[in-house]
């Protein structure tokens, strides 16, 4: 188990652009792995890539018990509108209202290179979104209406 440090808002790396994946190496999985201890340690639902300060197309996500790579990450199909309160590990203690497709489909490689399809609908759908947007350096905070809010730590916030 190794937690990575969790870059935040301000720092370059979340700003760029992050590469596709060609092939899972140990490097690769050693990364999943890490990603995934160091959300559950932050008690987030997700994390993507250049938040530990790795440009690869890989996010982690989960929201309710049910964990997904996603490797290379695609929106296929969006639809439906809700808006709600986000946050995001890399902007701690703050949240903000953003608007985000209700419902998506999107495909994704698993660790064993297997492309796979999720669907997901509310948080679901809002985690698929927030993550695929880090892959490009966009940050929730760029999408957000009106001003961001402080948070409690011990609130049941969720944070990606
Ligand atoms: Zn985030």
């Amino acid at each position: 188990m190794a937690i990575r440090n969790i870059r935040e808002l301000g720092d370059d790396i979340l700003r760029k652009k992050c590469r596709e994946v060609k092939e899972v190496t140990p490097r690769i999985r050693e990364l999943i792995q890490d990603m995934y201890d160091t959300m559950y340690e932050a008690q987030g639902v997700g994390l993507a890539g250049p938040q530990v300060g790795v440009l690869k197309r890989v996010v982690v996500i989960d929201v309710d018990g049910t964990p997904y790579t996603m490797i290379n990450p695609r929106i296929l199909e969006a639809d439906g509108e809700q808006t709600g309160s986000e946050g995001c590990l890399s902007v701690p203690g703050k949240a903000g209202a953003v608007t985000r497709p209700n419902h998506v489909r999107a495909e994704a490689w698993n660790e064993e290179m297997e492309r796979y399809e999720v669907e997901g609908e509310g948080l679901l759908a809002r985690a698929i979104c927030h993550e695929l947007d880090h892959l490009d350096g966009i940050m929730y905070v760029d999408k957000v209406e009106g001003d961001l809010y402080e948070v409690g730590n011990a609130e049941d916030e969720d944070e990606e």
